[in-house]
This record gives C-alpha cells, structure tokens and sequence, in this order.
C-alpha cells in the first residue's frame, strides 16, 4: 500500500498455518506469547512507548482481536454478489460464506460496517438472528454447529458506503471526463467497509468468487481470472471473476469505470492492462516495465504467486495498493514517486515506483501474509526491501545499496516497527524504510550472498499462502542459520533505537575498545569495521571488547551502507 500524501501512517496476525487447502491451528508463536489463561482480546492494552497512543476502544477489540467468535471457525469460501447503482450511490447484495466449524458452538463474528445494513442472513431456507455491535455482527444459529462440519450462510446487505480513510474506503467518483469511476480501497478501514465477511488477517477463504452487476457499457476489474460477463436484460451486466488462491479480505477490489484493455504475456502468466481510453498510449509505454518487474522478483523468489489468475494492473485515480492479482496504480504514466525521485538519490528515477512497489507485495503481502496488522512489517518492510532487489536485478548492486540508503532520511525511530496486538492498530512508517534497511542489516550479517539469496527465496517458499507472525520469521531464520538471530530482530522491530557502535579509541597503544549500546543485553551483531577498502569484521556484543587498530579515530570507518547503525566515537 502506498498514500498519495505521504503516510504518516499504514497499515497490518497467527499462527493460523494455511497448509495446501487445509487450514490448520498450530499452535506456535503467537499463541506462546499471550498466556493462554489471558488471550490477546482481554488482555489490557500493554504499556505504549509510542507517544500518546490513541485509546483502545471495544470496537478496535473486536475489529483487531482473534476473539472467541472468530477462533471457532476457519473460512472456506467466499461468493460476494453485489449491484452497485452509481446513480443513487448505493450497492446491495449478497456474501455466500462457507466455512468449517472448529469447534462446536451456536455463534459466530463477521463484519459489516454500521453505515451498511443487514436485510437478512439465512443458512439454506432458515433465516438467522444476528446482534451487531459497532462493526460486528454476531449471527447466532438455532442449533449447534459441529466441529469439523462444513455451513454456508448468504448474508444480505445494501446501503450507501462510506467513502472514508487515506485509501477512500468505497468512492464513487467521477474520471476527469465526468464518467463514473467507482472503486474500493480499504486496507485501513477494513473490506467490511463495503461487504459483509470475517475481517480480520488471521483467516483466509481458500478461493472466493466476485460476481459485480454496473449499467451496461461500464467495465468492473476485479482480482482473479475473468470468467465472463451476463447482460441481466434490465440495463445491467454482471461481471464474473474466480480468485483461485487464498485473499487477504482488504485485496478484494472492485474498479469500475469507462476501462479500455489490452494484454500480453510472461511465459505462461497472463498480462492484463485496464486504463481510461485517453491513457491507452502512456499506459502501453509505462506498463512495459511489469515485465521486468516480475522477472526479477520471480529471479529472487520463484514463480509469480498467482499464475492460474493472472496478473493485472488498473488504473485508479489515488496512488496505488497491491489488489492481489489486480494491482491499482495510480502513478500517472511516469517514473519515481507521483513524479519525485523517491529515495532522493538519482535511481527512484529509473523506474515506476508504483510498479514496482505495489506488485512485490503479490509476494509479500499477497503470498506470504501477515496473520495480525500489528506485524504489517512483514508486508511493507519485505516489499520495501523487494524494491531494493528489482534495483540490484535491473541496476546493479552499486544503484541498490545507494536506493536503500536513501532510505535512512525517511527514519523516524519514534516508535518500535511492530505494533500493540489484537487491535487492529496501525504500524508507525517505519515498518517501511527501516524495515528494508534491517533487512539490508541482515544480508551483511549473513556475509555470503549465495546464502542470503537462498534463506530469502526459501523464506518466501516455506511460508506462502500462510498467515505468519514475526515469531515465525525470526524462528524460520535462526533455524537455517544456526545463528541466535533473536535479539537482532527484536532490536529493530520491537524498540525503538537502532544499535549504536561505541568505539573508544586508545591512540597511544594503538588500540581500541568497543561494544553495542542496544536495548537488548544479548544483542550481538558482526560488523565490518577499519579501512573502506579493507574491511574487518569484529564480533561486538553488548560488553567491552578490545581490538588492535593501526588507524587513527578520523581514519577509522564503520561500513554504515551495509549495516543500519549508529556509531559513537570518543
Ligand atoms: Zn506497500
């Protein structure tokens, strides 16, 4: 996700494992860190280092927490069938929800936005109760549920959506024609903002089918592969389209406008292109860069994520988010950021940001996904770093470690990276730069990139289509490494200071006395030190170690582009 005023904030838990069709509760990280006698959503919120945290509210609860009423079932599948009237603002429908009980029980949670109403929810025939609570609804069943059976319920709904938060939540607007131009985008406020489903990260459908009837004339992209289209005789089309993988509930997009298409092809990998008709040539020009795009990701990770559903790029009229297999892009035909060079070092200039950004999280994000919104890093700071691996790819090594640099300025060290659990709360920025930059870190810590490049193409494989947290992460990289790589995740992700090199330097014996300055007592990270053209690695750690130096305090370096590190001297 990308803001189009740069965002002070943005967005993204589990241990809910999606192995192959079936998912499975484990019961690793996530659970090990909130004791079971007191889960994530009746824990009191944990005291905030950031500064004056907004309250918590019960409506964050029950939005963020993977409560009792969530827990007890996994999706299966979603059929969203909507109607939108761009004349009186209003969509109405229908969410068939299938999905296989875990445990016995009489109720569960889903999600709808209060501005929407319920017209009615039925499971076969039966029409059901439901209670709804700032944005939940609580459907209740007449009679017991049974673990391991599978239900659907078709919940209704209509009413006007709100067109809200950074991304415009549900717009209808207009293009600059005066056509409609209706479109969702909806990672901050939530998918329930416009449809009815179980909104949270943890849980994902298997497959979901999106069926949205427009006037005649009018175009809808949605994310998947293009089934076909159904005039319905009463002025309306309907537009059919199969997601085949799992999605993340804030991916399901609907973009409706005067679209003009034309494709192409990767291999095997469908390429679709919808823009407004006077784009059409910028587009053709400007677009070609997915190709190389999804070469070089594919180069570091392996085959693009969504191959049976293609990948697709839409115009919308705000800067871009990574619609899974339907990435918006809002960039304006050209290269860098709306127009900026974007890290400020002459290389944002090569390319279009938007492009390239918003299309990693097809890998990170959309593949590999974050289970609570509290370790949004997991997407934002991934694809930031994936940005730094198409520059390397594209541009070479020299362009890309002057790219993540470039990244420092963007820094704000004012809160830790990943955020307060089970309540939807939003990362600071920082999940961004510093995120790529610890990643940076981490590949200079590993020091062989032939390693490096087969822990992260593994990484990536290991845990596609699931729903991860940090722990996993951090589990994942100790247990490839055999290194204790804890206490260097923790430092960047969980407080807010970067670690700080102190170096004592004793000119008249020629030596030199240094250590980490770190939150953590156990951090310990080697670090390339002393002549540029002629690197040493000392092993610092949190104690006082000593080192012979030739060099004089002003001659000796730290290597700073490879590590993001303060340094102290004295
Ligand atoms: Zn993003």
């Amino acid at each position: 996700m990308f803001g189009s005023n740069f965002c002070n904030r943005l967005a993204q838990g589990a241990v809910f494992l999606v192995f192959g069709t079936a998912a499975v509760s484990s019961s690793a990280a996530w659970q090990a860190t909130s004791p079971a006698s007191s889960p994530a959503w009746q824990r009191p919120p944990a005291a905030a280092s950031a500064p004056a945290p907004a309250p918590i509210t019960l409506a964050d609860i029950l939005r963020g927490a993977y409560g009792p009423y969530r827990v007890n079932n996994d999706l299966l599948s979603y059929h969203l069938e909507v109607r939108v009237d761009p004349d009186k603002q209003t969509i109405s429908g229908k969410n068939s929800i299938r999905f296989k009980m875990l445990q016995d029980g009489t109720r569960i949670q889903l999600d709808l936005h209060s501005a929407l109403g319920v017209d009615k929810i039925l499971l076969g025939t039966t029409p059901l109760q439901y209670v709804r609570d700032s944005g939940a609804v609580f459907v209740d069943f007449p009679e017991t549920l049974h673990s391991g059976q599978e239900y659907t319920i078709d919940f209704y709904y209509s009413g006007h959506p709100l067109q809200t938060a950074r991304f415009g939540g549900f717009t209808f607007g207009k293009d600059p024609a005066g056509r409609p131009w209706i479109y969702s985008a909806c990672e901050d406020i939530g998918a329930s903002v416009w449809w009815p489903n179980k909104d949270q990260w943890r849980d994902e459908v298997e497959n979901m089918q999106i069926s949205v009837a427009i006037p005649n004339g009018l175009v809808d992209v949605s994310n998947g592969k293009f089934l076909g289209k159904t005039d319905l005789g009463d002025g309306y089309t309907r537009w059919d389209w199969l997601v085949q993988y799992p999605v993340n509930n804030y991916d399901v997009a609907l973009n409706i406008g005067n679209y003009v298409h034309f494709s192409d092809q990767l291999g095997d990998l469908p390429l679709d292109f919808y823009v407004l008709p006077e784009d059409l040539e910028k587009a053709k020009k400007q677009f070609a860069q997915a190709k190389g795009m999804i070469e070089a990701y594919q180069h570091y990770f392996g085959e693009y994520p969504f191959m049976k559903d293609g990948y697709k790029l839409v115009e919308v009229p705000y800067s871009g988010m990574e619609h899974q297999s339907a990435v918006a892009y809002g960039n304006h035909f050209t290269n860098g950021y709306l127009g900026r060079d974007w890290t400020g070092v002459g290389v944002s200039p090569k390319f279009d940001f938007i492009i390239i950004h918003e299309s990693g999280h097809e890998w990170f994000g959309n593949a590999v996904s974050a289970a609570d919104r509290s370790d949004m890093w997991i997407h934002e700071g991934w694809t930031t770093y994936l940005e730094v691996l198409y520059v390397e790819y594209t541009f070479g090594h020299e362009d890309a470690q002057k790219y993540v640099n470039g990244y420092k300025a963007k820094v704000q060290n004012r809160e830790p990276i990943i955020a307060e659990r089970g309540i939807a709360a939003t990362p600071p920025q920082d999940m961004y730069f510093k995120g790529a930059l610890f990643l940076n870190t981490l590949r200079s810590v590993i020091n062989d990139d032939a390693r490096w490049w087969a822990l992260i193409h593994d990484f990536y494989q290991h845990f596609k289509y699931q729903n991860i947290m940090t722990e996993d992460v951090v589990a994942y990289f100790n247990q490839q490494t055999q290194l204790y790589l804890t206490p260097l995740f923790d430092q960047y992700l969980r407080h807010t200071a970067i670690p700080t090199l102190e170096l004592k330097f004793n000119e008249a014996d020629g030596t030199l006395d240094y250590r980490w300055q770190a939150d953590e007592p156990d951090f310990a990270m080697p670090i390339r030190v002393g002549k540029k053209t002629d690197w040493q690695i000392i092993q610092a750690t949190t104690y006082w170690q000593t080192m012979k130096t030739p060099l004089k305090k002003n001659e000796f370096d730290v290597a700073t582009d490879l590590y993001f590190v303060n340094v102290s001297k004295e």
